[in-house]
């Protein structure tokens, strides 16, 4: 198969008759077949084939859409009219939806082949991949090692060259800690960027959908397909779309902040070691860094674990046995009928977050739990407001180590939770992060390093970003 960097070559060479579309399509199909063992697809879709025929022709003729032809994974909480949405649940497990994602429907539009659905953690809750009820996904670096979740699946596709691209969604670091783990790129937009509509609501002020890729200028591009107000999300901001895919080609020198709060106790030294590099030589190429202080970094954590299980037990209360999905048999009433299904449907993560939820919600917590949890998100909120009058850009880690072994934090959900200790509080003040990998540790694994922009900057973090990998 000829390989391609990214997509503006790959219709190149569609264009120059040196690539078939329909043969690259039946690769991936190939592909995943061969990789099985990965685990990274929930659902293929054997239509890609006729579909990539269509497009193949609407290149030739030159009427083809922006994406015409790139070959798209999609995280299965995001929902394709009559194709299954399991959001990698057994509550799920038949269930078909009716309508397409927004996000899902403006990559259709441009011609991109959608090629099925990925693999995730049970309603995106996790960080490694194993709380699947489809079984857990394999990093394809070391098999023996987790790709990072919840958008597992969706990393795996495109670090084990299963499709081009592919969308995954990001609550707390879902897509950029997988990125990370895999060695690739993952950006997690602002939120209000892109629509909702049509993504299964784990933690609404928070979820946002992005892109993972093998190059920025695909993100750039997919990033500026799916990005737009939408009038079926109220929450999806009337700003306009950049020229993502060409102004990430702009060269320009940033001031870059370092916050120590990042680089404190926890931090593997080898992922210390790989970002103090990788900063030398940004420094090295004009780009100025400023040390900067983030102070209430300490209290993101338990802010996003108290406000996400809030929002996550009311969201997930409409899967009772009577709308959705599956139904218990021969319950004696309805109340057990609620009970059963839900006890029976739902993996044991969903279920420790639904109680905890319900705990801070309840009378009595609600303020000391809830309320200063939303005081917290406030004031993090400052934090970053004053640092971006100061810098364009933050420097961090992604993950504080590289990827962990199978079974190795399952039975420690703190240790889990621990994991998104960089990643949730860009999600709790609505800013943009992308996860850029920068090298590997002694082990061959790779190392990520995040930057985060301010509200709506994701220009900032793209044109940064083309210029360092
Ligand atoms: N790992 C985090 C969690 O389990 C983030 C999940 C996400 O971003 N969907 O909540």
């Amino acid at each position: 198969m000829v390989s391609y960097k990214n997509h503006s070559e790959k219709i190149r060479l569609i264009k120059e008759g040196k690539l078939s579309l329909t043969e690259n399509t039946s690769f991936f199909l190939k592909r995943i077949t061969e990789n099985k063992h990965l685990n990274a697809y929930n659902f293929v879709f054997d239509d890609c084939i006729a579909a990539a025929s269509k497009i193949e022709d609407k290149i030739k003729f030159g009427i083809a859409g922006k994406l015409a032809g790139m070959v798209i994974a999609v995280k299965d909480v995001l929902a394709i009219k009559d194709k299954p949405l399991t959001c990698s649940s057994n509550i799920l497990k038949d269930f078909t939806s009716i309508y397409t994602a927004s996000a899902v429907q403006k990559l259709i539009d441009e011609d991109a082949i959608i090629i099925g659905k990925t693999n995730c953690d049970e309603f995106a809750m996790g960080s490694s991949n194993e709380n699947s009820a489809f079984g857990k996904v394999l990093n394809p670096i070391d098999n023996t090692r987790v790709p990072g979740g919840s958008s597992g699946g969706s990393a795996v596709a495109v670090a084990a060259n299963l499709c081009d691209v592919s969308l995954g969604t990001d609550t707390g670091g879902s897509i950029r800690q997988p990125a990370s783990f895999c060695g690739i790129i993952g950006l997690k937009p602002t939120y209000g960027r892109v629509s909702r509509f049509g993504l299964t609501a784990f933690a609404s002020s928070f979820d946002s959908i992005g892109p993972f890729a093998n190059s920025v200028s695909d993100i750039a591009l997919v990033l500026e397909v799916i990005s737009g107000h939408d009038n079926k999300d109220s929450t999806c901001q009337k700003v306009s779309v950049p020229d993502y895919s060409k102004l990430c080609e702009e060269r320009k020198k940033f001031r870059i902040g370092i916050p120590k709060e990042y680089f404190s106790e926890g931090l593997h030294p080898e992922v210390r070691e790989a970002i103090e590099k990788k900063i030398e030589s940004l420094k090295f190429r004009g780009h100025t860094f400023v040390d900067i202080t983030l102070p209430h970094t300490e209290y993101s954590i338990a802010a996003y674990y108290i406000l996400t299980t809030a929002e996550a037990s009311s969201n997930l209360a409409r899967y009772d046995g009577t709308h959705y999905g599956f139904r218990s048999q021969k319950p004696s009433n309805l109340n057990e009928l609620y009970t059963s299904s839900r006890t029976q449907g739902f993996g044991s993560e969903v279920k420790r977050r639904i109680m905890l939820g319900t705990y801070v919600l309840s009378a009595g917590y609600y303020d000391a739990y809830y309320i200063k949890a939303q005081k917290v998100r406030r004031l993090l909120k400052q934090d970053f407001d004053n640092a971006f009058k100061q810098v364009d850009l933050i420097l961090t880690p992604t993950t504080p180590s590289a990827a962990f072994k199978i079974g190795e934090k399952t039975n420690d959900p703190l240790a889990m939770y621990l994991e998104d200790i960089y990643t949730t509080s860009a999600n709790l003040v609505g800013i943009p992060g992308i996860s850029l990998p920068i090298g590997n540790n002694s082990e061959g694994l790779p190392i990520g390093m995040q930057l985060m922009a301010n509200q709506f900057q994701e220009k900032t973090l793209l044109q940064f970003s083309n210029q360092i990998l």
